[in-house]
């Protein structure tokens, strides 16, 4: 269930992104281990993870919802050190990654499996009210960003269901400091348990506990 082919493999590998590959592997075991159902991305990109979530999805018969804005991260834009000028938009001068996610998609075959929507997650949580079974969290690393995404999409989960944070460093001298913060928000809420670590991407999964404000019946929280 976890095996990728050798097309999709060099497919995501020629995708523009940053997924080394244990990292993909661990990715794809722990979709394997989700329910079948709604699966939801946060951060496409160009599609690379993408690729490894959709395969797994399209062999257990689930729907892989990618969200993004694809006009790049900070980190994304001109002057930055992760730019990639080619994907530069001549007609807007912005960065522009849905052409590149949609060519890897349709290279991978995935397109009746995977659904993307072109949207911030600000925009994208004001409507979503689906059950989720697996979530991934790979979005803007700001901290603001990271933590709505978070409180936003987390609370969808249910008992069980699976939660992977990429770019997670625990030590500062390895990189931004958000996504730490999440898991530890996470797991120190009870809501979830840590169930394992590759690299930069941890695995966590949903527990009984009441989500956060959900305890108190007071709706999204936003921050
Ligand atoms: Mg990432």
């Amino acid at each position: 269930m976890t095996h990728l082919s050798p097309e999709r493999r060099s497919v995501a590998d020629a995708a523009p992104g940053f997924l080394p590959d244990d990292e993909a592997d661990a990715l794809r075991a722990a979709a394997a281990g989700a329910r079948p159902g709604l699966w939801l991305e946060i951060g496409t990109y160009c599609g690379k993870s993408t690729v490894h979530l959709g395969s797994v999805a399209e062999g257990v018969g689930s729907q892989l919802v990618s969200v993004d804005h694809h006009q790049g991260s900070e980190e994304n834009q001109p002057g930055w050190e992760w730019h990639d000028a080619s994907l530069v938009d001549p007609h807007t001068g912005r960065l522009e990654t849905l052409p590149r996610a949609r060519h890897t998609l349709h290279d991978a075959g995935l397109e009746g499996t995977v659904t993307l929507v072109v949207a911030s997650t600000q925009q994208t949580a004001s409507w979503w009210c689906a059950p989720i079974e697996m979530l991934f969290l790979d979005g803007n690393h700001t901290e603001e960003v990271a933590q709505h995404d978070y409180a936003a999409f987390a609370r969808h989960l249910t008992e069980g269901a699976v939660l992977a944070v990429h770019d997670v460093f625990p030590d500062p001298r390895d990189g931004g400091r958000p996504p730490w913060h999440v898991v530890q928000r996470a797991v120190g809420s009870g809501a979830f348990e840590e169930v394992s670590v590759c690299g930069s991407l941890r695995i966590l999964r949903r527990t009984a506990t009441p989500f956060e404000d959900d305890v108190h019946g007071d709706g999204p929280s936003l921050t």
